[in-house]
């Protein structure tokens, strides 16, 4: 799926800066005075962020910062670029540690188990419900076999304990638990501290908060770079919200690639968007059709039986947890 979509930054438009500047100083001289890099002279990459010059001192850096600044900031900036619109593998969820197929980008396909807070997939949830209760067994969870909770109190214990334990996935349930309740001071509180741990959920909802400027001062230029590590870790929220401030900045041709690069990760909304982008001539047929392609692909690699299965059957389980008073999108 991986370089499937290259329209834009392309790796030799990028080279070609390079080529140009290498050839100016080359590899392996100080590109300030020229010497090379032989026994006891060490070169050191610039620090200014760019990957265009060595060094052989401090001193020399500073006598050519004066000429360097201005490619040196704009390399730094295409570098960026590249890291922010590479293709992700998958997306930051992962796959389900049962079966090992990728998770599905759709929440509501798989379930957070309140014990371990492993997310596993409808599919295996619900095909172990399914054994336990034939042969009449307690039903524990399918990763850590812990018993499954019973009524809400049993599930807010499971997961303090996993707070203990410092785990991201907890944190970020508890922020969006608060988050629901307009508390914001304390979601933010967790979603800091599972951000911190590059959380890519939690830098989505963070950036979120920050971006739209829910119980928080609405501050974007704080917003981006939660959203751009979020992005590239795979969590599709995230470029979303990043297709949208660089449509606002009427930089089309960015915002179409952030929703190409979600739609090959299986994000059905963001499928929907490069057809409307591709109605409206922002971006090509052969962008939609890649596009479509690449979505194909990730939802074809996700299908199970039981996944399959569980999907006709989620409506009655959700009913049940709502009976016994537990939330809908945990176990
Ligand atoms: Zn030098
Ligand atoms: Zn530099
Ligand atoms: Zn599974
Ligand atoms: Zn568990």
């Amino acid at each position: 799926m991986a370089g499937l979509i290259y329209s834009f930054l392309r790796n030799n438009e990028i080279m070609s800066t390079k080529n140009s500047l290498e050839l100016e100083g080359g590899d392996d001289v100080c590109a300030c005075c020229g010497i090379a890099a032989v026994d006891d002279i060490q070169l050191k990459i610039c620090d200014g962020g760019c990957d265009l010059v060595k060094y052989c001192s401090d001193g020399c850096q500073a006598l050519h910062e004066y000429e360097h600044a201005g490619a040196c900031r704009k390399r730094k900036e295409e570098l960026h670029d590249k890291k922010i619109f590479e293709q992700p593998d998958g997306s930051y969820l992962g796959e389900c540690p049962i079966c090992c197929l990728p998770l599905p980008i759709d929440k509501r396909k798989s379930t957070m188990m309140v014990c371990c807070c492993k997310v596993i997939c409808n599919g295996c949830f619900h095909a172990n419900q399914d054994r336990e209760s034939k042969d009449k067994l307690k039903q524990r969870c399918v990763f850590c076999r812990e018993p499954l909770p019973d009524k809400q109190d049993e599930a807010d214990e499971y997961i303090n304990k996993r707070l203990k334990k410092k785990d991201p996935v907890a944190m970020t349930y508890m922020g969006r638990m608060h988050a629901d309740e307009e508390e914001y001071e304390k979601a933010l509180e967790y979603y800091i501290k599972a951000a911190d741990m590059g959380h890519a959920d939690a830098l989505h909802c963070l950036g979120a908060l920050y971006y739209n400027g829910t119980g928080v001062e609405k501050d974007v230029k704080k917003a981006i770079p939660y959203l751009e590590k979020a992005a590239i870790g795979g969590q599709p929220g995230a470029r979303i919200i990043l297709a949208n401030y660089e449509m606002n900045c009427g930089r089309e041709r960015r915002a179409v690639e952030h929703i190409i690069i979600n739609a090959n990760l299986g994000c059905e909304e963001s499928l929907q968007h490069v057809k409307t982008s591709y109605i409206r001539g922002i971006c090509s047929k052969e962008d939609y059709a890649a596009a479509l392609r690449g979505y194909q692909a990730a939802i074809n690699e996700e299908k199970s039986a039981e996944r399959q299965d569980a999907e006709v059957k989620r409506p009655k389980v959700i009913e049940g947890r709502k009976k016994r008073g537990l939330r809908c999108s945990e176990l």
